[in-house]
């Protein structure tokens, strides 16, 4: 066995010979009928210009002021979806951005679904603006929508994931479902700034929270509710 394992490419074929020779001269003589390929390159442009018609995915590159970056503006790509009437703008990732502004946000690890309408995207990132400069540090983002926004979550159709609508928030190690490493503070701080960035409807899980958030802010946009212990769920309605 252990012989075996040490062979080296050359010695295995010496050793079991070379039977590929018939294989070979067959492998040489495989030519497609030159009318063959064109049957299928005709097939391809086809295909192409169907493309063209059906304006499946147009792609936008925009970028936008935010406050809090100066003179950079924020770049992201949206695209046009077949059967949506708003486009799904991508959260870029932050190696895409800017260097001076690449730790703006994090996005959790395994998050895919990575699309929201213009406006919700361009709510949450500033609020994770806001959070990076201001009192809670980067936020990370951890939940949005499919690019084809009904599609996200198919089992709770009401959500505002389903609408691209829906932004998510956290702060990696700091939230509730953190335990004794629960920032409340900071997380208040983050459901804040969101807020002023125009959240329509903020829910977190800290009832102490959210009291404080409305208070201060003097829009009763967030509430209180169960499975908002992780996270922090913004909408823009
Ligand atoms: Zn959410």
């Amino acid at each position: 066995m252990q012989l075996i394992h040490t062979l080296d490419i050359y010695t295995i074929v010496e050793l079991i010979g070379t039977p590929k020779e018939h294989a070979m001269t067959d492998l040489d003589h495989v030519s497609l009928d030159p009318i063959d390929i064109a049957d299928e390159l005709t097939v391809a442009i086809n295909e192409l210009s169907e493309f063209h018609s059906s304006s499946e995915k147009v792609i936008t590159v925009e970028s936008t002021k935010l406050v809090g970056l100066a003179d950079i503006e924020y770049p992201y790509t949206c695209y046009r979806v077949p059967g949506q009437a708003e486009n799904a703008c991508k959260l870029t990732s932050p190696s895409d951005l800017p260097s001076q502004i690449r730790d703006i946000y994090k996005i959790d690890s395994g998050l895919n679904n990575l699309y929201a309408q213009k406006n919700t995207l361009l709510i949450g990132v500033q609020a994770c603006v806001w959070s990076r400069y201001g009192k809670s540090g980067v936020a990370t983002v951890s939940g949005m929508s499919a690019m084809k926004f009904n599609t996200t979550r198919p089992s709770t159709p009401t959500s505002q994931h389903n609408k691209g609508r829906a932004f998510d928030v956290k702060l990696q190690g700091r939230m509730m479902s953190n335990g004794s490493s629960y920032d409340q503070l900071a997380c208040a701080y983050l459901c804040m700034y969101c807020v002023e960035a125009g959240a329509t409807r903020l829910i977190f899980s800290d009832n102490a929270v959210v009291d404080a958030v409305n208070k201060a802010t003097g829009k009763s946009v967030c509430i209180a509710l169960a499975g908002h212990k992780n996270h922090i769920h913004l909408d823009n309605r």
